[in-house]
C-alpha cells in the first residue's frame, strides 16, 4: 500500500499541487476562483469540456450549500470529483469480471509502448498470488520484440506463455491458448494483441477474428477487453481511446504510468467523455506496481 501512496504522491505533485496551490491562495468563491479552477483542471488533462462542467456544477453546489470558507469549498469539490466519476456508472463496474466457471479470458488492446505487456505481466503475478492458474497468449505476432517480452514476463512471474513465431496468425495463437486453457483447466487467459491503429480496418478484422476464436470455444468470453492508455500522453490517450472504441468493444481502461505524471486528471476525462471505467492503474515498472482504481481514494489523495 505504501507503493500506491508513493505513486499517488508523484501524480499529485502537479495535479494535486496545483489544486492545493489554488486553495492556498483562496480568498473567496468569486469569478476569479472558478476561472483559476478551470485552468488548473485543464492543465491536469481533465479536458476542457469536463473542466467547465465541474466548475459550473461546483458554482451551483457552493451556492446551494452557502459554502464560503476554504474547508467547505474544498469538501464540495472533492465530492463533486468523486460523484462525477461515480455517477457515470455503477461502482462495481470498476471491478474486473470473472467467469463463474471455466476459463476467464481478458483481451488487452492498445498501441505500442503504452504498457500493455507490462500490465499483463503484473496482472498475471497478482492473479497467480491469489491462487489462480494463469495462462498468457502472445498474440502480438507483428513484432518479435513483443513476443520475447511477454515470454520474459512469463519467466519472471512463473506463468506459461503460448506463442508462435513472428508473423504467425494472431488468431492461431489465441486458438492454441484457448484449447490449452480449456483442456488443462486454467482459470484465466490473458491475451496480448498488436495495437496498430495505423490500419484501422486490419486492426478491427484482426480483433474480431481473435474474439470469434475465443467465443466459439468459450461462449461468454472474452469477459473483458481492456484498453491500455499511457497517462503521460494526456489528451492523446483520449484520442486513442476514441479510435479503439470504434474498432472493438472496450470494457475498461488500464491507465499506465500514473506514477510519473502531472496528468492524473485524465481519469476524469476518460470517465466523463468516454464513459469507460478505469479498472486498473499502473504505478511503475515492477511486478507489484499495479492497483485497482478507487475513485474516492484517488480524489482524496489529490488533496492531502
Ligand atoms: P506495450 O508496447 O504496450 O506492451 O508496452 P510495454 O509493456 O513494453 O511498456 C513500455 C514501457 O513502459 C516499458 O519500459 C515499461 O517498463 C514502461 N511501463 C509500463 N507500465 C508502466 C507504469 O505503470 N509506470 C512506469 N513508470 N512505466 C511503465
Amino acid at each position: 500500500e505504501q507503493k500506491y501512496e508513493h505513486g499517488l504522491q508523484k501524480s499529485r505533485k502537479t495535479f494535486g499541487d496545483k489544486l492545493n496551490e489554488l486553495f492556498a491562495n483562496f480568498r473567496s468563491v468569486d469569478e476569479e476562483f472558478f476561472e483559476e479552477l478551470e485552468e488548473t483542471l485543464i492543465e491536469a488533462d481533465v479536458g476542457f469540456e469536463t473542466a467547465v462542467k465541474i466548475s459550473d456544477e461546483l458554482k451551483e453546489e457552493v451556492k446551494l450549500r452557502n459554502a464560503k470558507d476554504k474547508k467547505a469549498v474544498t469538501q464540495a469539490i472533492i465530492e463533486k470529483l468523486v460523484s462525477l466519476y461515480e455517477a457515470e456508472g455503477k461502482v462495481e463496474e470498476n471491478d474486473l469480471h470473472f467467469a463463474a466457471e471455466g476459463p476467464t479470458v481478458f483481451l488487452f488492446v492498445g498501441v505500442n509502448g503504452v504498457g500493455k505487456t507490462t500490465t499483463i505481466g503484473k496482472l498475471a503475478h497478482r492473479l497467480k498470488a491469489e491462487g489462480k492458474k494463469v495462462l498468457l497468449a502472445a498474440a502480438d505476432t507483428f513484432r518479435a520484440g513483443a513476443i520475447e517480452q511477454l515470454v520474459e514476463w512469463g519467466k519472471r512471474v512463473d506463468v506459461t506463455v503460448v506463442s508462435k513465431p513472428e508473423g504467425s496468425d494472431p488468431a492461431a495463437v489465441v486458438f492454441d491458448a484457448v484449447q490449452k486453457a480449456k483442456t488443462e483447466s486454467y482459470d484465466i487467459l490473458l491475451v496480448d494483441t498488436a495495437g496498430r491503429l495505423q490500419n484501422k480496418v486490419n486492426l478491427m478484422n484482426e480483433l474480431a477474428k481473435i474474439e470469434r476464436v475465443i467465443t466459439r470455444e468459450l461462449p461468454a468470453q472474452p469477459q473483458e477487453v481492456l484498453l491500455a492508455l499511457d497517462a503521460t500522453t494526456g489528451q492523446n490517450a483520449l484520442t486513442q481511446a476514441k479510435q479503439f472504441k470504434e474498432v472493438t468493444k472496450v470494457t475498461g481502461i488500464v491507465l499506465t504510468k500514473l506514477d510519473g505524471t502531472a496528468r492524473g486528471g485524465i481519469v476524469l476525462a476518460i470517465r466523463n467523455e468516454l464513459h469507460l471505467p478505469v479498472k486498473l492503474v499502473g504505478l511503475g515498472e515492477k511486478m507489484d506496481d499495479l492497483r485497482d482504481f478507487e475513485p474516492e481514494e484517488f480524489v482524496y489523495g489529490l488533496f492531502k
